[in-house]
């Protein structure tokens, strides 16, 4: 990371938290009130006893009545102290939980709303990582920095101010302090930034490797990579405690050792003086005990704040890592009303890459009627997955070169787009809930309609032998169905919405014959009412297609009824349908 963009996301980071800060003026107000009037009676304490001392015990006079009321005065400012300091550091807490809160909500937000090109590189852990724990980190900024450097700040004032009330020459002796204390904050600065930055790193580093580990669990195990697995978490766990353990030795150095020592000095100086006062016939014992009681509390908030600007690099990192997360740009739909109302599909001279020079489809113009069933076939590799992405608008089509209903594109919004064309992706994904949940996927459909999907997606029959019916609860992955199961209750989920355009990417590829007959079934008896793109590699599913298009190296090779690629002497498909004809053959005669 060089220097400038560091700077700029310092910059952006900042504008992102302290509009937290100054989000909810009302309750800053208040918090900062109850600080300052904790801080005046904190610092009133040994005031009281210096007069005390001074005015009471040295001379010996001891008047009942003002001693009573000068008593009860410090024991009224030492209650109150404890109170305001509870107000305020409930107060701040507020702001904090509620900051983090809100940028944990605005980060899932934006997370759900990025273009698929951004999770094609992303890493799940690392993701999770930033929008849990570096958020979590973020609150650290308002509880500990905020509101403990702000009420020490000031604490520090008050105390100066009684300090020079009470005696300039040792105030002057005790602010030495203070530059000394920024020098070390600068070093602290210098040193740790990189070093939290790259333990943070790795951290979520941890995360991505568990998370990854646990989803593939059953190829880990399948394949025995788990010493490998658990070398690689070793190492990187190793790296994270060394880049700790840096930070640590940085902090422990610099922080509070170093005013500790400090602060030993200045004793010895104010000693001193205290000292040549004496012989000068000039001291008084009660500003000694409040300066030696002030000097305790001092060096306490010195040492406070200095400790805190570990968590402060901590949370700016952490915000850091947000910030940028947040700042990736979102998937743009429009916001119009344009709706998909009768499924007329059309492709023209379209190309797309997903990286610069490697073109994954050339040039690909086709045109549905509405109802038309459309085939793709091809070698794996060949683009038909992508085809079907950029249907979705999943990643940016050239402009025109797709249009629904005669519309471009672009012009459907997010909503409109996906009520009006549903997709069966290749890997069925079923949500932890009921089979309900899986087939409603939160859009409050009348039983009727999902009872009448479920039907179309002849998943009747498995529903009738489940003793719960729809109310059946399916884990994370829907382990309890098989794979044909769940690819009929994804069928179930795309239908339930009425699309009028079906896409379907490989939805029979894992099922066995019989339930494959049953998703054709299905399938045939939509042909007619909905347009629908299947993309197919057992080419027997497809004979009844209107037409079928096949895909080589991202370019439409041949295109025809399954009857007229057939008559191909040459053709690819019919050599492919040929191969197909012959495996099965082999499989039969075996
Ligand atoms: P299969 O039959 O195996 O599903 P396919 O025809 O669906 O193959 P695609 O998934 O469309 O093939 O991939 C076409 C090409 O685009 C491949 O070369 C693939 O490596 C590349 N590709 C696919 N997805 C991405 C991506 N997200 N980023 C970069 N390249 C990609
Ligand atoms: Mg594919």
């Amino acid at each position: 990371m060089n220097a400038d963009h560091s700077q700029n996301s310092r910059r952006g980071t900042f504008k992102l938290l302290s509009g937290y800060i100054y989000g909810d003026k009302a309750l800053l107000s208040r918090a900062t009130l109850f600080l300052l009037l904790a801080t005046a009676a904190d610092v009133l304490g040994p005031f009281l006893g210096k007069v005390f001392i001074d005015d009471y015990l040295m001379p010996r006079n001891f008047d009942t009545q003002a001693l009573v009321l000068l008593l009860g005065c410090y024991l009224l400012t030492q209650v109150a102290a404890a109170w305001l300091r509870y107000k305020q550091t409930m107060h701040f807490t507020t702001m904090a939980l509620n900051a983090v809160q809100d940028i944990r909500q605005r980060a899932f937000r934006h997370v759900l709303n990025l273009p698929m090109a951004y999770f094609d590189h992303a890493r799940i852990g690392q993701l999770v990582s930033r929008i849990t724990n570096d958020t979590e980190a973020i609150k650290d900024l308002y509880v500990q920095f905020l509101s403990v450097v702000m009420s020490n700040l000031i604490l520090l004032i008050g105390i100066l101010v009684a300090m020079a009330l009470l005696d300039l020459q040792l105030m002057l002796a005790s602010a030495l302090l203070i530059p000394t204390v920024v020098g070390v904050i600068y070093l602290y600065e210098k040193f740790s930034g990189p070093a939290v930055q790259h333990s943070r790193h790795l951290r979520s580093e941890i995360n991505a490797n568990v998370s990854e580990s646990i989803a593939g669990m059953s190829v880990l195990q399948a394949t025995n990579q788990q010493q490998r697995f658990v070398e690689q978490f070793d190492s990187i766990n190793d790296d994270y405690y060394r880049a700790r353990i840096r930070t640590i030795k940085v902090s422990a150095f610099l922080l509070r050792p170093a005013i500790d020592l400090l602060s030993v000095l200045i004793l010895v100086a104010i000693i001193w003086i205290f000292g040549l006062q004496v012989t000068a016939g000039v001291a008084e014992v009660g500003v000694l005990y409040a300066f030696l009681n002030y000097l305790g509390r001092f060096t306490e908030p010195l040492a406070e704040i200095t400790q805190r600007f570990n968590l402060y690099q901590q949370a700016m990192v952490a915000g850091d890592r947000v910030h940028t997360l947040i700042e990736e740009s979102e998937q743009h739909y429009r916001d119009t009303q344009a709706q998909v109302t009768q499924g007329h599909l059309s492709v023209d001279q379209l190309d797309f890459a997903y990286q610069a020079n490697k073109p994954v489809l050339q040039n690909i113009s086709f045109e549905l009627n509405p109802g038309e069933l459309y085939a793709v076939v091809g070698h794996t590799g060949s683009g038909k997955s992508t085809l079907l992405s950029l249907l979705l608008n999943f990643y940016p089509a050239p402009p025109g070169s797709i249009r629904l209903d005669n519309q471009p594109l672009d012009d459907f919004s997010h909503d409109n787009l996906r009520q009006g064309i549903g997709l069966i992706p290749q890997e069925p994904f079923i949500v932890a809930g009921s089979i309900r949940d899986n087939i409603d996927m939160g859009r409050d459909l009348p039983e009727a309609e999902l009872l009448r999907a479920a039907s179309q997606a002849h998943l009747s029959d498995t529903l009738a032998q489940l003793p719960e019916g729809l109310e059946t609860q399916l884990g994370e992955g829907g382990t309890r169905l098989s794979t044909g199961q769940r690819q009929q209750l994804v069928i179930a989920r795309a239908l339930a919405a009425s699309p009028q355009i079906l896409l379907l990417d490989e939805a029979t590829a894992n099922v066995d014959s019989e339930t494959e007959q049953v998703i054709q079934r299905a399938l045939k008896e939509l042909h007619g009412q909905v347009t629908m793109i299947i993309v197919a590699h057992r080419l027997s599913t497809i004979k009844h297609a209107d037409q079928i298009l096949v895909l080589s190296h991202g370019q439409i090779e041949e295109r025809g009824t399954h009857g007229q690629l057939m008559a191909e002497e040459d053709g690819l498909y019919r050599s492919m349908y040929q191969l197909q004809q012959q495996a099965k053959r082999v499989e039969m005669l075996s």
